[in-house]
């Protein structure tokens, strides 16, 4: 296995070894000062960049390039152009330019732009992305295409994707913690960078069961379906033998995501039936989210070859968990010391505890917008249910730097730290150990997990870009204000000791480390005044607030209107998400329930009449006839009503955010009434006469 790794293991990504072996030492050492240092990139380099990077895509056979994209949507874009060019004198020769490798020029109008495109016409540039690796990707039709990552950007400069904000949120955490590394005595360090390993999780199901789900075919989750007698409560899921199909689909999966550098390292099953999960080994936040896109579209890509179809939706599957991505998160030098770790002394260790102090703070101060980061039409249905982290943004430290914390607030200073104790079994055939100083919370929205913190919202869908990306932000923006304060201190460490105190004394009220779950905590949570923001169209509004204003801008990441322009993507895309769901449920309820049923219903009254004929007693029959009846006549007046309030939507249009709201409160809201008497009908009929797959069958039958 080793050597097969060894042998595959990033063979399609234009490497740093690639890079190495293949480039001009100056041209090398040249981008490579802009990959690791963060220095402006030297444009005179591209020509011979991009001749060497088509050399050796081609090698592996591609005959196309493209800039590969993060626009506003949930997938990454691509338009794909051949080597080709034509000469002076009508012949072809196969080139790669360095203008075709920094610059490429998409129309902008298609894609979403929250009303930038007005302000700037179509036009829109992608430039190539050096800090992330180009890769060869392969189609099954045998199609090699050799992948640049690049941002999106109108023609005046203001991000339309997911990837610019990002770089300039890396770049904000790295100043501003550079500043304040100098004042701890550090001045060697020349960049942070802050990481991200995103833990994915999944489900996998049938694809021909799939494909006869016209909900699971359009919005990716079910609208329909009755619980089938066992679900999750056995806890006989999670960590699970995993079986042959999935195995071979999990080996599969795994030498495709090598071939692209992705280092997959953990893989098991998760609490729901059919769902899995893969944690691959962290990275940059930018590479790392590259490669979670990577991630999402291979394990679909591979899914299709196993007869499974990979579902990544937050809330497939009413009644069992739904899926998320843990992003574990930390912030380190170029010199290898990560920022977030409490090493050996954290009772002593100022930094630490002045980073860790940034950390609490920007969670508190910002949770408006962390909430937000996570929110999506599909995510409404996991946070604050229970299941996932609540919709209350809380951090979990554990039992050492619980402690540490208490004390500095008590006494302005640390001065111990609990250590890891040593693991007893009791039985003497088995190893002993010392064990993590701290214990674990499965329940909290953002846990120390160690030395990073580990944000548990995000969506199972979504781009981890946007989170992160405030993440990077918040934190940057308090490590300034911190290092602001101390500059100039007559007595550094007096001042830096009283400003940490000061601000987890501040913050304590965001430290919570019991059950999140809890209904005492949503009530605890509301004493200490800390904001619990339901649903997505209650979030959305912080993102352009005047306090998020000042903080994006303040650090250069995003301004005013690229805020607001994000703020009505996220609510047109929610409220037209909604609209697909309810017109999936009309469909289903009018062309595939309600016809399903009145056969039923004509064969049973066909029966009963047969029966009654031969003078045999009909109750059964009867009474089961009018269930389904009255059952029926529900489905069916919900279903016209659903039609309504579609179509009542259009007064909305114009104002987005009571669009939106419309959806959520109105639309959205109604799903229940017409899900009820279906799932109702649906353990009133015969398995036979059901029109599609039911849970049992989706769920137990992968
Ligand atoms: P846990 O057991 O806490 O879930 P794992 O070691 O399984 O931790 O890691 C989960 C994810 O966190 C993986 O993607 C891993 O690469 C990532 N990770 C580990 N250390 C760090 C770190 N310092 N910064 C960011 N991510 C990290
Ligand atoms: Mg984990």
């Amino acid at each position: 296995m080793m050597n097969k790794i060894s042998a595959v293991f990033g063979s399609h990504v234009f490497s740093d070894q690639v890079m190495r072996e293949r480039l001009p030492k100056a041209v090398y050492k040249s981008l490579k000062a802009t990959i690791d240092k963060g220095e402006p990139l030297d444009t005179s380099i591209a020509d011979s960049v991009a001749a060497a990077m088509k050399e050796w895509a081609m090698e592996l056979g591609a005959t196309h390039y493209t800039h590969w994209f993060q626009p506003l949507t949930e997938t990454t874009a691509e338009k794909h152009d051949s080597f080709v060019s034509t000469v002076g004198d009508g012949g072809v020769i196969l080139q790669f330019t360095g203008k075709e490798l920094i610059k490429s020029e998409p129309d902008a109008s298609s894609f979403p732009s929250g009303g930038l495109r007005e302000t700037c016409a179509a036009r829109g540039y992608t430039a190539w992305d050096c800090t992330s690796p180009a890769f060869v990707k392969t189609t099954d039709e045998g199609t090699c295409i050799l992948c640049i990552p690049a941002a999106f950007t109108s023609y005046t400069g203001e991000s339309l994707d997911y990837k610019t904000p990002l770089l300039r949120s890396m770049d904000a955490i790295s100043k501003e913690a550079l500043k304040a590394l100098t004042m701890f005595g550090n001045t060697t360090a020349k960049k942070v960078t802050s990481s991200v390993g995103p833990e994915q999780e999944y489900f996998l199901i049938d694809k021909k069961k799939f494909a006869k789900r016209t909900d699971l075919k359009l919005c990716g989750r079910t609208l329909f379906g009755a619980m089938p007698p066992k679900g999750q409560e056995l806890d006989d899921q999670y960590f699970a033998a995993i079986k042959d199909k999935i195995a071979s689909y999990m080996t599969e999966l795994n030498e495709e995501l090598w071939k692209y550098g992705i280092l997959a390292k953990t893989q098991h099953n998760e609490v729901a039936p059919a769902q899995h999960e893969l944690a691959p080994i962290f990275s940059t936040t930018n590479i790392a989210t590259d490669q979670n896109h990577l991630v999402m579209a291979t394990m679909k890509k591979i899914a299709a070859k196993h007869d499974l179809e990979c579902v990544l939706h937050e809330k497939p599957f009413a009644g069992v968990n739904g899926s998320g991505k843990h992003n574990n998160w930390s912030i380190s030098t170029d010199e290898g010391e990560n920022l977030i770790d409490p090493g050996k002394h954290p009772e002593t260790n100022l930094q630490f505890q002045f980073f860790l102090a940034a950390v609490l703070a920007a969670v508190d101060n910002n949770a408006e917008l962390l909430r937000l980061s996570a929110s999506s039409a599909g995510n409404d249905h996991r946070l604050g249910a229970n299941e996932a982290p609540p919709a209350i943004i809380s951090a979990f430290l554990g039992e050492q730097l619980q402690s540490i914390v208490e004390q500095i607030i008590e006494k302005g200073e640390a001065t111990e730290s609990p250590k890891g104790k040593t693991y007893v079994s009791g039985a003497s055939t088995l190893p002993t150990f010392t064990m993590d100083a701290t214990d674990r919370n499965r329940t909290s929205p953002f846990a120390f997990t160690g030395n990073k913190f580990e944000f548990r919202m995000v969506g199972s869908t979504q781009s981890i870009a946007f989170p992160m990306m405030v993440l990077n932000t918040i934190v940057a923006d308090q490590i300034k204000k911190m290092t602001d304060e101390l500059e100039g201190a007559d007595d550094f460490e007096t001042a830096c000791k009283a400003l940490i105190r000061r601000e987890l004394t501040a913050h304590q009220r965001i430290i919570f480390n019991g059950n999140g779950y809890s209904d005492e905590w949503v009530e605890e949570a509301a004493k200490r005044g800390l904001p619990n923001i339901k649903c997505m169209v209650d979030a959305v509004p912080y993102l352009a607030a005047d306090k998020s204003v000042k903080i994006f801008e303040d650090l250069g990441v995003m301004d005013k209107a690229e805020l607001e322009a994000r703020a009505d993507v996220m609510l047109e895309n929610y409220a037209k998400k909604i609209n697909i769901e309810a017109l999936t449920m009309i469909e289903m309820s009018n062309e595939e329930i309600i016809p399903a049923v009145m056969e039923y219903q004509a064969e049973l009254a066909k029966g009963a009449a047969e029966i009654k004929a031969l003078g045999i007693d009909p109750t059964v029959q009867v009474s089961l006839l009018n269930t389904i009846s009255e059952k029926l006549t529900e489905l069916k007046s919900a279903t016209v009503a659903l039609e309504e309030l579609v179509t009542k939507a259009a007064d909305y249009e114009g104002d987005t955010e009571a669009w939106a709201k419309y959806f959520h409160n109105t639309v959205f809201a109604a799903f229940d009434t017409v899900r009820k008497p279906a799932d109702e009908l649906e353990k009133e009929l015969p398995k036979t006469a059901w029109p599609f797959p039911t849970y049992e069958q989706l769920l137990f039958e992968q």
